[in-house]
């Protein structure tokens, strides 16, 4: 290869990655950064209930360009899509003040029907015009609520109607969907090391409630939702497990 080629960004070393601020999303930022040549952010504002997330989405790339020089050249632009037209159909507890419990459909009130659905096609469009091939999401169906819209098989099936419908092969990349919530921590070390699980700790956001009051081993968050509860779990089982 000569030199010239090998400096070409090629389509499939171009990623977008959907990206909440959240300890998942961070994971697969790192991932994406790992693997391909370049990378582009972007979020959804839905009318989520509280802004944490989106200030803790600019916080981590920020501490990523100033604690992974290998990384920072990577990390292309953040795009954050108004999709508040949704939130306002979904209207279930993270986008209202309904309390946060278990409906008799079996699946948490925290449920946005066809949230994942919709972030895809969204990012399909953005990709198409910014020239990333490679969606990258940090859906997971091991430890998991029963979101339906989290599942291998259905993101298997959009991607092949992100496909049909564009006429360009983009594919969809879910490095976490088969890692339990301590694999998940155990990962994010392999790819970035203490500096990495130390910046998910400080930086990102799970919990459903929005608090950040209270420090915990393993990050900020009320520490009883099921969003915290997961995270505690899977931290403390990846502690034991060292
Ligand atoms: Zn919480």
């Amino acid at each position: 290869m000569t030199a010239r080629a090998a400096s070409v960004v090629t389509p499939q070393s171009a990623a977008l990655v959907l990206f909440s601020g959240g300890q998942d999303s961070t994971v697969c930022l790192a991932y994406a950064l790992n693997t391909c040549d370049r990378v582009e952010t972007v979020g959804f504002d839905y009318g989520q209930r509280h802004g944490i997330e989106m200030h803790c989405r600019a916080r981590v790339r920020s501490e990523i360009v100033h604690r992974f020089p290998d990384w920072a050249p990577r990390l292309g632009s953040d795009h954050l899509l108004d999709i508040a037209s949704f939130g306002a159909i979904g209207d279930t507890a993270l986008t209202s003040d309904a309390e946060i419990e278990m409906l008799a459909s079996g699946l948490p009130s925290t449920f946005v029907p066809g949230r994942n659905l919709v972030f895809f096609v969204y990012g399909a469009a953005l990709g198409y015009r910014r020239n990333l091939r490679v969606l990258v999401g940090g859906m997971c169906e091991t430890d998991y609520s029963g979101y339906p819209d989290c599942r291998d098989a259905t993101l298997r099936a959009l991607e092949q109607a992100i496909q049909l419908g564009t006429e360009i092969p983009f594919s969809i990349l879910t490095p976490l969907m088969w890692l339990t919530k301590a694999e998940t921590w155990a990962f994010a070390q392999e790819l970035g090391g203490d500096a990495l699980v130390d910046l998910i700790i400080e930086e990102t956001h799970t919990c459903y409630k929005g608090e950040r009051g209270r420090r915990h081993p393993w990050g900020y968050g009320c520490g009883t939702c099921p969003a915290c509860e997961l995270r505690a779990k899977g931290f403390n089982a990846w502690q034991a497990a060292r």
